[in-house]
């Protein structure tokens, strides 16, 4: 276990503001979990890469370093997989695709450690962790005892679950239990992956992994060049009675239908254009030019300024549609 305190934490947040924690504990194991001190304030940390700090955090960082994925049991059709809080999530996809198993390939390439993929349901191109997720190992703090959860008692939902509500500064996940598939279950419901995956070949987790990280890399700005968390705002779900009264106003108003009876959805990056707000910079902070979804740090930005500028964002679009945006990045006061 490494134990670092007063660290800073410019290096483990992909938007790469300053601040620091006084202290950051790395865990491998359960053993070394139970050891930790959760006595004052502490938080789970991955990789940082859906975390915005608006200021020192006073208390401790636990982040997972357990590494490992085995597998641990198969049927004709499927495989069991385990793999722990601190792999890479894209890594996790690559050894599926090696393994030619299906099901993790459309969320290649998305950044952060498999421990984090159920806290919001990671989803990209018509796939959610959701998915593929049987259950998850988890560390009660506090009563220092392992819960094993089943995915249906997780409350997934549309970049949400149960440990960003009830569960929520309560448990830290040790591994995620997969079942991926042995046959043939291509996902291209988007056009664009689909056309994408073709120049590949024939549709194989591996050539539909490839499809879309060459997707994201074209469109999304690279943390380790731009700060940016990814979308910084959930596209908003509303009654269908105001989605349609919007529609009306705004006919190219994309609507989509939500997962929630007498619920649509509506896509913020729209909302946000045409609040007048893509490619908009202020000081250190835009949004970026290609993607109106996702706030940069243009260089040197503070998390406070970040946060400010958003509400600003949510200010234009709650003005212009009467609807509010939520943020989906974890904004740490
Ligand atoms: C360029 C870019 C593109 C992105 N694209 C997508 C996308 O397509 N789809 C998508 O869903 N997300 C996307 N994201 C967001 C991000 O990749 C995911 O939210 C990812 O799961 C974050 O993983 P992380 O390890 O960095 O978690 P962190 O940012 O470190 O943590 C995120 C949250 O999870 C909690 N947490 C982390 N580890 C644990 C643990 N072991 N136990 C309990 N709680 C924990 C933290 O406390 C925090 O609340 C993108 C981000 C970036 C920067």
């Amino acid at each position: 276990m490494n134990i670092h305190d007063n660290i800073s934490l410019r290096g483990l947040n992909s938007f790469g503001v300053e601040a620091r924690a006084a202290r950051l504990v790395e865990w491998e194991s359960e053993d070394e979990l139970a050891t930790v001190c959760f006595d004052g304030r502490w938080m789970a940390l991955g990789g940082g890469n859906n975390i915005l700090f608006t200021k020192d955090f006073d208390g401790t960082l636990v982040k997972s370093a357990a590494r490992g994925i085995e597998i641990t049991g198969q049927d004709a059709g499927s495989v069991s997989v385990r793999a722990r809080a601190g792999v890479d999530w894209n890594d996790f996809v690559t050894w599926c695709g090696e393994r030619g198993l299906w099901g993790a390939e459309n969320l290649a390439g998305i950044p952060g450690t498999v421990g984090a993929a159920p806290i919001q349901n990671i989803g990209a191109y018509g796939a959610e962790a959701k998915d593929i997720i049987a259950s998850v190992e988890c560390f009660v703090v506090g009563g220092g005892t392992r819960l094993t959860l089943a995915a249906e008692h997780c409350a997934f939902g549309y970049r949400d679950s149960v440990f960003k509500r009830e569960l929520r500064g309560k448990v830290i996940v040790m591994a995620v239990n997969f079942v991926l598939s042995k046959e043939p279950r291509p996902n291209l419901h988007y056009a664009a992956l689909a056309e994408k995956t073709a120049e590949f070949g024939e549709p194989t987790p591996e050539s539909i992994s490839r499809a879309v990280i060459s997707i994201r890399d074209s469109k999304l700005p690279d943390p380790s060049k731009t700060g940016n968390a990814g979308s910084f705002f959930k596209n908003p779900v509303v009654d269908v009675a105001i989605a349609h009264e919007l529609a009306a106003i705004y006919p190219a108003m994309p609507v989509y239908p939500a997962v929630e009876r007498g619920k649509s959805k509506l896509a913020a990056g729209w909302l946000i254009e045409q609040a007048g707000w893509k490619g908009r910079v202020e000081g250190h902070v835009g949004i970026h030019p290609k993607q109106a979804l996702i706030v940069v740090n243009t260089g040197g930005a503070t998390g406070a300024e970040i946060v400010e500028f958003a509400r600003k964002v949510q200010s234009a679009v709650r003005e212009k549609f009467g609807v509010e945006l939520e943020t989906e990045v974890n904004i740490v006061c």
